[in-house]
Parts: structure tokens; C-alpha cells; sequence
């Protein structure tokens, strides 16, 4: 299944597990509504009516006092037409689920619509006592009849609501409860498909990413993790990376071959024009003017550096087409301390810079390195610290030891090395913007050279610069080259130079 598929079903399966919750929240909204439109049309329409009827009630009681006092026909139409209001509003409860309230208000309405004729044909007869007593003993205890009718449906109608309001409470929290434990379970499947997806793409994608930085770093030999033969993108994208690693990795050979060859071939014509220099600068070829002089020691100089880069380019290169290959033995290191302290002691005083080698403590008798290419590499350290650092200065090896490794630092205080570039400060032919402070030109080979060595004998190298202050080279050695040097210590043993 290629990515783009797998990416396009997580997300619908991410899109549908949200679902869920938003589906139980939709249905519980709907049971809520269902709720409120009962409550609102039933409960309070019922409502209404009873209080309707209870006015209804007091009026007829107003009326039949009248009755019995003016026996007017009109008291009788308006006791007829309240009846029939009251007749009518009982049988409209029966529509809104109260049948059997209905039922005993209508009987009790009927009661007192039945007494109202005798007692209008007393009055009217002007037999006001009849009327009284059919008022007193059958009318108004009627009327009473109907009102408790009336009380006990509104008692039934406040227990029915607040039945309704229960439930709706109860619904509430019960819809509340589904939507929370479905959004947890929805969640919880969409991190599960999240991971899932991420551990499918994250992991290759950084296996790649980790892979270009290899490439860049120059490191061509490097394999993938993920597989070529698998079926998706990243199965292409480490196939055409393994072919661009190999080509790479030819080209590389390529390159270090042609300038090995390069720069054999040119030693020669430049020690050719060395010898001549120095024969017409003796005047083996006629006398020199004071101009030529100058003129032939401007070329000495210049042809000197260009056979500097020559021997860099062709120590680079052989230690690149070779696999950088070392020759390992056993080394006194004391002797080779010494030897590089003598090395440097003239330079020290013609430039009038404080030099010293340092131990720190007892160090091995013994070390198991290529003596000539590590003392390549301090030498090229030295000479660096010496070359940015001006007359009154000093500069520093110091030496420390522990049962597996050596540490050696080369301190000066000299120009320092802008902080935007110390991380560049190793890439070949790189220099940083102190060139000024350098007593003479470079080529930017010296660090690269320097890195390879150290790597090749399992080594480390870092750099600590302060601009204006001065810089610390940090290498650290296995006793024994060939294993892995551990993480050094992140406070300098030395402190940083002053
Ligand atoms: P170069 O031949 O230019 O010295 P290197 O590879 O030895 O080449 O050094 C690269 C650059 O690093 C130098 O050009 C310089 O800018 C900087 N550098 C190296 N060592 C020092 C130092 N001790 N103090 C200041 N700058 C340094």
C-alpha cells in the first residue's frame, strides 16, 4: 500500500471515529427538543386551561349569588355560557393526556349546569328562599365539587411535569456521559491511528533525513535502514538514495585519485623552480640586482605556498583513496611530547610568543597511534595557533590522560574565530574571516586533514573560540587507536583560555 493510501485512510478513519461522538451528542440534542416541545405544548397548555377553569368556577360562584338576589334573565345567560366554557375546556383536557380529569370535572360541571334551572325558576318566581336553599344546599357545593376536581388534576399536573423535568435532567446527564466516554474513546482511537501513521512515515523520514546529512558530511558508505524493496514511495526513495550513494562514493574516488595524481605530478616542476630560484638568488647565473633580488624572494615565497597546498592536497587525498589507512605503533609519548616542544621552540622565540607543553598529570609511557600523522595534525595546530596570534601572546599544549584516552589541548591567545563559523571550521578549504590576524596564507586544508586523521584513529577534535580572546582545539585519543573514544567531558580540563 503506498503512503499516500495509508495517509488517506488514517485520516477517514480519524474523520469517522470523530463521528461517533458528534452522532450520540446529535441524538441526545433531538431527545432534549422532544423534551421541551412536550413540556412547552402539553404541560403548559394544560396548565392554562385549569387556571382558565378555576376563573371559570370563581365567576359562577359571583353569578349565583346575583341569581338568587336580582333573578335576572341575563345572570342566567351568562351562568349558561360559563357553563358551556366549562363544559368545553374539560373535554379539551382530555386532548392533552388528562382523560380521566377530563371525565370528573365534566361530571362535576354537569352537576352544577344541572341545578342552575330550578334555581333561576325560583328566583324568577320570586320565591327567594327556594332559591337561596337550592343555591346553598346543591349549586355551591356543586361548584365546590368541581373545584376539588379542578385542584387534584393541577396536583396530577405538577407531579406529571416534574416527572417530564426529571427525565429531561436524567437525559441531560446521560447524553453529557455518552458524548464525554465517546470523544475519550474517539480520541484515544485517533492517537492510536496517529502513532500508527507516524511510526510508519516518521520512522523512514528520519532514517532519510539522517541519511542526506551522512551524504553532506561525506559519508558515502552509509546504508539505509529503510528497505529498497519495499512496495511504497520510501521504498523508491531508498532505492535511487542507495544508487546516488554509490555514484557519489565513485565520484568521490574519482576525485581523491585525480588529485593525488595531480599534485604528484606537480611536486616535481615546483621543486624544479625552487632549485633554480635559490641558484639565481646565489648568482650562480650572473650578478643580482637588489630589485631582482626582491623579485626572486617574492617567487621564493610564493612558490613555497603553493607547494605547501601541493603536499596538503596529496596528504588529503592519499588519506581519502586510501580508506585512511594508518600505520598504528607503539609510541613513547613523552619523546613524541618532547620532540614537538623542539619542534616549535625556535618559531616561539623569532615570533616572541610564549610556548609550552603542559601535563597535567602522570601520563601513559606508551601510546598506540600513527606518530607521524597525529604529530601532523598538533603540528598543524601549533602552527595554526602561532600564525593568529601576535608578538606578547602564548600558546599552549596541555596534556591529560585517564586510563583510556588522552586529552590535548591547543590553546592560544590569539585572533579567535567568528562564532557564526566555527561550525564550518573543518569543511576543506575553509576559512574564517580572520585571515588579517594570520601571519601568512593558508588554504583551509590543515583542519580537514586534522579531522580525518583523528577520526581515522578513533578519535575526536571540537573546537572553543572567543573572538578577540582566543581558541581552544579539544582532541581527545584512545590510548589504543581503533576503538571509540566516549563523549568528552564538557567543562575544558584547562578552562577556557583567558
Ligand atoms: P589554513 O591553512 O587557512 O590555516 P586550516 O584548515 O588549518 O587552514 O584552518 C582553517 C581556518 O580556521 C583558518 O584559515 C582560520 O581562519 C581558522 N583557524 C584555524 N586555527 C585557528 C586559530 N588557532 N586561531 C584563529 N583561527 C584559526
Amino acid at each position: 500500500m503506498s503512503i499516500r493510501s495509508k495517509l488517506g485512510a488514517g485520516l477517514v478513519a480519524i474523520a469517522l471515529v470523530l463521528l461517533v461522538p458528534l452522532f450520540l451528542a446529535l441524538q441526545s440534542l433531538e431527545k432534549l427538543h422532544s423534551f421541551t416541545t412536550v413540556l412547552q405544548k402539553r404541560e403548559f397548555a394544560a396548565s392554562l386551561l385549569l387556571n382558565r377553569m378555576r376563573s371559570g368556577t370563581d365567576e359562577l360562584r359571583r353569578l349565583d349569588l346575583s341569581l338568587v338576589f336580582l333573578h335576572q334573565p341575563q345572570i342566567r345567560a351568562s351562568m349558561d355560557s360559563q357553563l358551556t366554557v366549562l363544559s368545553a375546556t374539560s373535554d379539551s383536557l382530555a386532548h392533552l393526556g388528562m382523560q380521566s380529569a377530563s371525565t370528573k370535572i365534566g361530571t362535576a360541571v354537569a352537576q352544577v349546569a344541572s341545578f342552575v334551572p330550578s334555581e333561576y325558576a325560583a328566583a324568577a318566581a320570586g320565591q327567594a328562599k327556594i332559591a337561596d336553599s337550592v343555591s346553598t344546599q346543591h349549586l355551591i357545593p356543586a361548584i365546590a365539587a368541581t373545584e376539588r376536581e379542578l385542584t387534584s388534576a393541577e396536583g396530577m399536573l405538577r407531579d406529571r411535569s416534574s416527572r417530564l423535568v426529571a427525565e429531561a435532567t436524567a437525559e441531560t446527564e446521560q447524553a453529557r456521559n455518552a458524548a464525554a466516554l465517546g470523544l475519550l474513546v474517539a480520541a484515544t482511537l485517533a492517537l492510536i491511528i496517529s502513532i500508527l501513521l507516524w511510526r510508519t512515515i516518521g520512522g523512514p523520514i528520519r532514517d532519510l533525513e539522517h541519511g542526506m546529512a551522512q551524504m553532506a558530511d561525506g559519508n558515502f558508505g552509509y546504508r539505509l535502514r529503510v528497505n529498497a524493496r519495499r512496495k511504497d514511495e520510501f521504498g523508491h526513495l531508498a532505492e535511487s538514495f542507495g544508487s546516488m550513494a554509490h555514484q557519489l562514493a565513485a565520484l568521490d574516488r574519482l576525485k581523491a585519485e585525480f588529485v593525488s595524481v595531480a599534485s604528484h605530478e606537480l611536486k616535481t616542476p615546483i621543486n624544479v623552480i625552487l632549485g633554480y630560484l635559490q641558484l639565481i638568488d646565489e648568482g650562480v647565473y650572473g650578478t643580482v640586482s637588489p630589485k631582482m633580488h626582491e623579485i626572486v624572494r617574492t617567487l621564493d615565497s610564493q612558490t613555497r605556498s603553493l607547494s605547501r597546498l601541493v603536499h596538503q592536497l596529496l596528504d588529503v587525498s592519499r588519506f581519502e583513496a586510501g580508506g585512511g589507512k594508518l600505520d598504528l605503533r607503539p609510541t613513547n609519548l613523552d619523546a613524541f611530547l618532547v620532540e614537538l616542544e623542539e619542534t616549535f621552540r625556535v618559531l616561539s622565540m623569532q615570533r616572541g610568543i610564549d610556548f609550552r607543553v603542559e601535563r597535567a598529570g602522570a601520563l601513559p609511557a606508551e601510546v598506540l597511534w600513527d606518530p607521524d600523522r597525529i604529530s601532523e595534525v598538533l603540528g598543524n595546530l601549533v602552527a595554526n595557533a602561532f600564525k593568529f596570534t601576535e608578538r606578547g601572546g602564548s600558546v599552549e599544549l596541555l596534556v591529560d590522560a585517564t586510563e583510556e584516552q588522552v586529552y590535548l589541548d591547543v590553546r592560544d591567545t590569539g585572533a579567535g574565530i567568528p562564532p557564526q563559523q566555527l561550525p564550518h571550521i573543518f569543511e576543506k578549504f575553509f576559512q574564517a574571516d580572520n585571515q588579517e590576524a594570520a601571519t601568512h596564507a593558508g588554504s583551509g586544508l590543515g583542519l580537514a586533514i586534522a579531522r580525518q586523521i583523528v577520526v581515522a584513529h578513533g578519535g575526536q577534535i571540537s573546537v572553543e573560540s572567543i573572538l578577540g580572546v582566543g581558541t581552544t582545539f579539544h582532541l581527545t585519543l584512545p590510548l589504543r587507536a581503533g576503538g571509540r573514544v566516549h563523549e568528552r567531558p564538557r567543562t575544558p580540563m584547562f578552562g577556557v583560555p583567558a
